[in-house]
């Protein structure tokens, strides 16, 4: 049966008007898309001499147009960044969807001048919304252009230090830091503001790893919000120090003793299970702990804790020294070597330990080879540390007051016999302890020194 011509031509504007509605659908929905690019960018508050600013842009629908940040000050408009991005064709949108861009400037380059600015970005995307413009997502942040690096001034004369020693510096800032301290070689010492009523000046205890010798760098360094950053050298005398040699000879009776009580694999097949196992903690184990120990930095309060001269274990005698280098034998034969860094003392068996100054108990727990142990912090990253105690009186958090009992010696861990392994700390670093039971050094070392700021600062 044929059609008929008027039916056909009521067919066809069907067809042409179902045409015309899926055009426009599409428009609608794929050309006319509502979406914002999306723009997560790390815009600080504050931008110094040089600075960089990190953003992500992304478009998922018709994709990325245009990008276009500029700093607005008095008037002024300087551009940090403009691009344009490539079409795929009028009807196809966008070829980049997903872009990172870093900024990365001077605000000498953009000759612009400190002080409060504004800063504005606008990314565009190729929807035919808003006449061809495209959706926009804009951004506008008050910002503060510094250019000035902070300025420090020592407060404190005399800095003498004894590797494996600590000193006091006190210094004040100009401006308030994101970030100040001493430099030790590769170590760093944060200064801390708290001791005085004055925001600006900062306390740092630093020390000098008993592998650091004289041609070690030390400087104070300081970076302001804005990034700008300051180096200055200061007076200081470092003392070298010689250390002891120790042999210690491993017998088959230490070993069966000691090692069941660490849980440690060997491999299957050692010849000697049991020193290959002792040579594992003595190695691997004791540079696992050592990590625990310089995490507790981050945790010591900028609030001094202690007063006065730390206490030695009463009534003991001293059998081992702070970094003695001890050498490893088995049946004659060199088999290991490690530095031993804290003072171990001896006393009755199971004698009550006190706390060697005031302090508040940041780590009290069995730790690898050095058993059950007990960290306190006397403030500012001054720390102290009582190891292969028999049993632990103390809970952390908890505050003691100097001579409290933390808990009995004994011989958990790597320990031969019932001692005290007595450990000090300034932040990361293991320092020796004797400056710090010793009336004299802490007098000319710390009190004269916070004594004689304290007369012109507040
Ligand atoms: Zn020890």
């Amino acid at each position: 049966m044929k059609m008929s011509f008027k039916k056909m031509k009521v067919w066809m504007v069907v067809i042409l008007a179902a045409m015309i509605i899926v055009s426009i659908g599409w428009v609608w929905v794929v050309q006319l898309e509502d979406e914002k690019p999306i723009v997560d960018a790390q815009i600080p508050e504050s931008l110094g001499r040089s600075f960089n600013i990190s953003l992500d842009i992304s478009d998922h629908r018709s994709g990325l147009r245009h990008i276009r940040a500029e700093i607005l000050k008095e008037g002024q408009k300087k551009v940090l960044v403009e691009k344009e991005f490539p079409s795929d064709g009028i009807l196809a949108g966008g070829k980049v969807h997903n872009e990172s861009i870093v900024i990365d400037t001077k605000a000498k380059d953009l000759n612009i001048s400190d002080g409060p600015a504004v800063l504005q970005m606008q990314v565009r995307d190729y929807s035919w919304r808003n006449w061809w413009h495209g959706n926009q997502a804009s951004i506008e942040k008050k910002i503060h252009i510094d250019t000035k690096a902070p300025g420090i001034e020592v407060l404190t004369r005399a800095h003498n230090i004894y590797q494996g020693g600590s000193c006091l510096i006190i210094y004040r800032l100009t401006e308030p830091c994101q970030r100040s301290g001493v430099v030790v070689g590769d170590n760093f010492f944060p200064g801390c503001p708290g001791y005085f009523e004055d925001k600006h000046t900062m306390l740092a205890f630093f020390a000098i790893d008993y592998t650091q010798g004289s041609g070690t760098q030390i400087f104070l360094n300081a970076v302001d919000h804005a990034g700008n950053q300051t180096k200055a050298g200061f007076n200081y005398y470092l003392k070298e120090k010689k250390w002891k040699k120790d042999i210690i000879n491993l017998s088959d009776r230490f070993l069966n003793q000691k090692m069941p009580e660490f849980d440690v694999q060997v491999s299957e097949n050692s010849k000697n299970p049991l020193l290959d196992k002792f040579l594992l903690v003595n190695r691997k184990l004791r540079q696992d702990n050592a990590k625990v120990f310089k995490a507790l930095a981050h945790k010591s309060e900028a609030k001094r804790n202690w007063e006065g001269n730390f206490i030695r274990l009463p009534n003991s005698a001293r059998r081992a020294g702070f970094a003695d280098h001890r050498e490893y034998r088995y049946n004659g034969t060199v088999v290991d070597h490690q530095v031993h860094l804290g003072i171990d003392l001896a006393s009755l068996a199971k004698a009550p330990v006190p706390a060697a100054n005031t302090g508040k108990v940041i780590f009290a727990d069995y730790i690898g080879i050095y058993g059950k142990t007990v960290v306190l912090d006397h403030g500012f990253g001054l720390m102290s540390l009582y190891s292969h105690l028999s049993s632990i009186d103390v809970q952390t958090g908890q505050l003691v007051s100097k001579g409290d009992i933390l808990g009995r010696t004994g011989t958990t861990g790597l320990a031969g016999g019932d001692h005290l392994h007595f450990g000090m700390m300034v932040y990361e670093t293991m320092i020796n302890p004797i400056e710090w039971w010793d009336d004299n050094w802490i007098m000319h070392n710390i009190t004269d020194k916070l004594k004689a700021v304290s007369e012109f600062v507040r």
